[in-house]
């Protein structure tokens, strides 16, 4: 008897990586300067022109304070646009900054291994928009190799990216999967109201360590974006755990806050364990 169904017969044909009628992305967007891995299967492609394809991007200026900044603006006419972060793979999040331009505040989507700037976010809405040039398209199939997608590259200047997690807050984003049943971890509402925040850690009947704080990945404070695939953004814990629990291995959406003051503001007392 066979312990694995065969692998799938090759298509002939390669499957196209945009659908032709929607502009939607079928294949996998990776960084263009690192080739970490960004988007799968997720964003739409479009083309801009005027004042709606310029990225504006602030550079901190030299020797000056974390608000002085001289701003650059590069025109882009293609863009992927996103409805909000939750498919967005291993990136970071700058600090919102008033942007006298647009006259509103943004914030730049940074790749979260080479911090290449990859795109904005404008405070007030939950869009994304990620500026195709910054990004290569590819085929999905490449799009499992967790091994060598999420590797840390060389030779990469932080500096500028040090001194913005120093002033504001920087996100990165993870998936996490959890083969336990009991994943570990005492999850409560987030302040913000979107979602929970993992509040603390729980061993097993053992004594061990649970699944969630041996992964390795998830501390407390990190907020669990989705899990097996659902937005948990309108959800309280205890919905949470109804789609995570007791049906075999969860795939867990973390984001992970940097900032270590903003994740004490984030978490409230403990809400009973499963
Ligand atoms: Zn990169």
């Amino acid at each position: 008897m066979s312990d694995a169904p065969p692998p799938p017969a090759p298509s002939s044909t390669p499957a196209p990586l945009t659908d032709p009628s929607t502009g939607a992305n079928l294949g996998l967007l990776r960084c263009a300067r690192c080739s970490s891995r960004m988007v799968t299967k997720s964003g739409l492609s479009c083309k801009r022109a005027g004042p709606a394809s310029r990225f504006h991007i602030p550079r901190p200026a030299k020797n000056g304070g974390f608000e002085d900044f001289t701003w650059e603006a590069k025109e882009h006419e293609d863009w992927w646009e996103l409805a909000d972060s939750d498919d967005l793979n291993n990136f970071g999040m700058s600090p919102y900054v008033p942007c006298p331009a647009l006259g509103k505040d943004l914030r730049i989507v940074l790749c979260g291994d080479c911090h290449a700037e990859i795109g904005y976010q404008i405070l007030g809405s939950p869009a994304i928009s990620l500026a195709a040039s910054s990004l290569a398209h590819r085929p999905p199939p490449t799009a499992e190799d967790d091994a060598r997608d999420f590797k840390v590259p060389e030779g990469t200047d932080l500096a500028q990216l040090r001194a913005m997690m120093a002033a504001g807050g920087l996100t990165s984003q993870f998936d996490v999967t959890i083969a336990e049943q009991r994943l570990g971890m005492v999850l409560t509402d987030a302040r913000d109201g979107e979602g929970v925040v993992v509040c603390a850690f729980t061993e097993t009947d053992g004594g061990e360590l649970g699944a969630a704080e041996k992964s390795g990945k998830i501390n407390v404070g990190d907020k669990v974006v989705r899990v097996n695939g659902a937005s948990v953004k309108e959800m309280d814990y205890a919905a949470v755990l109804d789609v995570g629990g007791g049906k075999g291995p969860a795939a867990q959406r973390v984001q992970h806050k940097d900032w270590q003051a903003q994740k004490a503001e984030n978490a409230r007392p403990p809400a009973p364990q499963r």
